[in-house]
């Protein structure tokens, strides 16, 4: 049997006229579950009731089960996921003032070991479906009901999203399908420790999609013990890189800040210098503690200073005190726990 979540639109149209129906049973049924969120064939009001039984008995509707979840008062909700092998991942919710903002993940792990993340220490298991990726986005919406305002997605759940590519686009394309679920590009942000090919390869795909890089060092070589994937994908390529190309959006910097280690004024003077010619917006995430490493939170004031420091600069700053600490739904915290 399918799992309907996995297949893309046109190898739905396919499996739904290879049992005879007619090739607009496919979009009616990506209208129900992708667009109208309503999973239950019995909501399927415009399809014959033969033909629902009919999709039933050749397609899985079932969404991977969300086993646990954990609110905290500002509304952030992380949801424990269980996927159909008896893995584990995490996706969180999160309300803004005019939005809401889905985290989402990419692997169950992540292969990349940095020293400060949760799931960087939980290795990597495997990387998700396309399909895994898209049943936490419905997940997510189902959680909201009936809800206004606009939908951020953010791939900075569990995993690296550039190191599942192919996955990764084949979700993004039903993502931003306006007949199915219709993100805007402009809405969703890859996060990546920077897999040069991959980055590439993903702006040339979806010129729209925002970027995230996770910098966390102010050179190559203190990104190197924080971030052993800079062994392999030198820093320097990677601004290059940034520099070079055009395009609309501003790349964001993620900086977590980690007392004693990148947190000094010439580090910040580094940044600066590293990020001069690019545009660009730097989030400095002051390090969110877990159980795998033993890094301090620097000071209110170390943080400030370090911020004021680039603003002086010209560069455009938001320090980033994370949301759901206390239910371990910040960033580097997941870890399927
Ligand atoms: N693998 C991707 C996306 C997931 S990590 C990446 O690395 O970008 C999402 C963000 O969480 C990254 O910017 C990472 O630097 C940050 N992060 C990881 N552990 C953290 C911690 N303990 N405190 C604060 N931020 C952390
Ligand atoms: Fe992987 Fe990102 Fe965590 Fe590094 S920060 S271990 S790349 S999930």
């Amino acid at each position: 049997m399918e799992w309907f979540y996995d297949l893309s639109e046109a190898e739905l149209r396919k499996s739904v006229t290879g049992l005879g129906l007619k090739e607009f049973v496919a979009v009616q049924l990506s209208t129900w579950i992708l667009n109208k969120n309503i999973v239950d064939p019995d909501g399927w009001s415009n399809i014959s009731k033969e033909n629902r039984e009919l999709l039933t008995e050749n397609f899985d509707f079932t969404l991977d089960r969300s086993i646990r979840t954990d609110a905290d008062p500002s509304g952030t909700k992380k949801f424990l996921i269980e996927l159909q092998d008896g893995n584990r991942i995490e996706s969180v919710l999160i309300r803004e003032k005019n939005h809401y903002t889905f985290c989402i993940s990419s692997q169950v792990g992540c292969a990349l070991g940095c020293k400060f993340c949760a799931t960087g220490n939980l290795g990597f298991k495997r990387d998700l479906f396309s399909g895994e990726i898209i049943s936490q986005v419905i997940l997510l919406k189902k959680e909201l009901g009936d809800y206004e305002g606009k939908i951020n997605l953010v791939f900075m759940g569990m995993g690296e999203p550039l190191l599942n590519y192919e996955n990764l686009r084949k979700a993004l394309i039903r993502l931003t399908d306006e007949k199915g679920i219709s993100i805007s590009p402009r809405r969703i942000t890859v996060s990546t420790a920077g897999i040069l090919k991959n980055l590439k390869k993903l702006e040339e795909d979806f010129p729209n999609i925002k970027i995230s890089f996770s910098l966390n060092g102010s050179d190559n070589t203190q990104r190197q013990k924080l971030m052993p994937v800079s062994k392999k994908e030198h820093l320097d390529d990677i601004i290059e890189y940034f520099r070079d190309r055009k395009r609309k959006h501003r790349i964001t910097f993620e900086y977590v800040l980690i007392e004693g280690l990148n947190d000094s004024l010439e580090d910040a003077e580094k940044v600066s210098k590293l990020l001069r010619g690019i545009p660009s917006k730097i989030n400095i995430i002051p390090y969110n503690p877990n159980d795998f490493a033993d890094f301090k939170t620097p000071s209110e004031k170390k943080v400030d200073e370090f911020a004021e420091f680039l603003v002086k600069k010209g560069l455009t700053v938001m320090v980033r005190w994370s949301k759901g600490k206390d239910i371990r739904s910040a960033c580097g915290q997941l870890a399927g726990e």
